[in-house]
């Protein structure tokens, strides 16, 4: 871990990557910087929202939960495996759920929306890399199950995430992302009634920058803010 004077240093970093990322590409609307804070303690993510991180993102319902009532002013997003069971205890707290890969989860997801009178935006996850060891649906099933997440009340599709497969040279991951990028054009294209394609939820530490060049808008940037994490 980084001492906490590292964290302003590292915030103002990342910041400017992304600017500079979005010139290379001559992009220019805006790019969401989540704070991605497992294994954080509260008094280290205070310092990152003083340097105008407020996004923050959590891949535990317990960690989120914990981190709650301490964090004020926070804008919550849920980036991480949602067990269905436990839905009910984040409704009320997130902005944004990235990880829906099925209709279980969607369904309970529109349940527990509808209950309190929200909508919940929600994105679909894709498992880009056809990786065995991770989540996120096909990518060849990304229209037919968004045309099928439209059908919930209470959610509200605004976007697909994907989490990359780690490689040492992110240059590896541009043909990723720019698949990425086109699914998400695709789906906007079908113009599904009750789906809003706004955010492309893509790159993390290591491959952010390659991430934004593709046409992501919102990265989760973990260890480039607070240092590498001993577990998880
Ligand atoms: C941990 C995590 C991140 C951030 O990872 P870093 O490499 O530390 O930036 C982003 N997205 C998800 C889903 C994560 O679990």
């Amino acid at each position: 871990m980084y001492e906490y004077g590292d964290i302003p240093l590292n915030a103002a970093s990342v910041i400017s990557r992304v600017n500079m990322a979005k010139e290379r590409a001559g992009r220019f609307e805006p790019v969401d910087i989540i704070g991605v804070t497992k294994t954080v303690d509260t008094e280290r993510i205070k310092v990152l929202m003083s340097c105008g991180i407020q996004k923050l993102g959590e891949n535990r319902v317990q960690e989120l939960m914990g981190k709650y009532d301490a964090l004020p002013g926070a804008e919550w997003h849920l980036i991480g495996q949602l067990q269905t069971n436990k839905v009910k205890y984040i409704i009320d707290k997130v902005c944004l759920i990235h990880s829906v890969d099925s209709e279980k989860l969607a369904e309970e997801i529109s349940k527990r929306a509808l209950k309190i009178n929200k909508i919940q935006d929600i994105l679909l996850e894709i498992n880009i890399g056809n990786e065995d060891t991770k989540s996120g649906i096909d990518p060849g099933d990304a229209i037919s199950f968004s045309e099928k997440l439209a059908a919930y009340e209470g959610i509200r599709l605004t976007g697909i995430m994907c989490v990359a497969p780690f490689v040492e040279n992110p240059e590896n991951n541009r043909a990723l992302f720019r698949k990425m990028k086109q699914i998400f054009v695709d789906i906007a294209d079908k113009n599904i009634d009750n789906v809003v394609m706004k955010h492309l939820s893509m790159g993390m530490t290591n491959d952010y920058e390659v991430a934004v060049e593709e046409g992501s808008n919102m990265v989760r940037i973990g260890t480039g803010f607070f240092g590498s994490r001993n577990h998880l």
